[in-house]
């Protein structure tokens, strides 16, 4: 069966949703443009996602990669960069399913990965963690999620953070 990709309407509200979940986050955390500049991250859509990123029961995974300046043959000058996936199959899947606002989807989707994207460049999450330190990070970074989502007017948020309670694991 052909998966289901974002439209061109559903890429453009995305690209919304992911400005203003930066702003949301950064907010959260107090951070100012330029420290927020220093965190290494970039968002694909599955279009263009490689097979090690996509992740077929996710709605979005984290990927980490060391990259290094073009042209520079220098391990020193070696970085770490976070690519958030985007599963535009799987969330279209459940959007239809339970009937949910796009909107408020995108934004509890994209704001739990940026979430991640954080605490994993300050250090307060190691990306490499067993299931168990993944299952207590997931809670928490859930519960963070919503307290920033509950801080900004995002209409269909209500019935997203019920989804979200009886599935916790993404
Ligand atoms: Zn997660």
């Amino acid at each position: 069966m052909e998966k289901k990709l974002f439209s061109p309407e559903e890429l453009s509200l995305l690209n919304t949703v992911i400005s203003r979940s930066e702003e949301m986050t950064a907010d959260f955390y107090k951070m100012s443009d330029s420290d927020w500049k220093k965190i290494k991250y970039d968002f694909k859509t599955e279009k263009d996602l490689k097979s090690h990123e996509i992740a077929e029961k996710a709605f979005a995974q984290v990927v980490k990669y060391d990259a290094r300046p073009w042209g520079s043959p220098f391990n020193s000058s070696l970085y770490t960069i976070y690519r958030i996936c985007i599963q535009d199959s799987t969330i279209l899947d459940r959007i239809e399913k339970y009937d949910f606002l796009t909107e408020p989807f995108l934004f509890y989707i994209i704001i739990h990965e940026l979430v991640h994207v954080v605490r994993f460049s300050k250090y307060i999450k190691k990306f490499e963690a067993d299931e168990e330190e993944m299952y207590a990070e997931e809670k928490i970074v859930h519960e963070i999620t919503r307290n920033i989502m509950e801080k900004n007017a995002i209409q269909g948020r209500s019935e997203v953070f019920d989804f979200f309670k009886n599935h916790l694991s993404f």
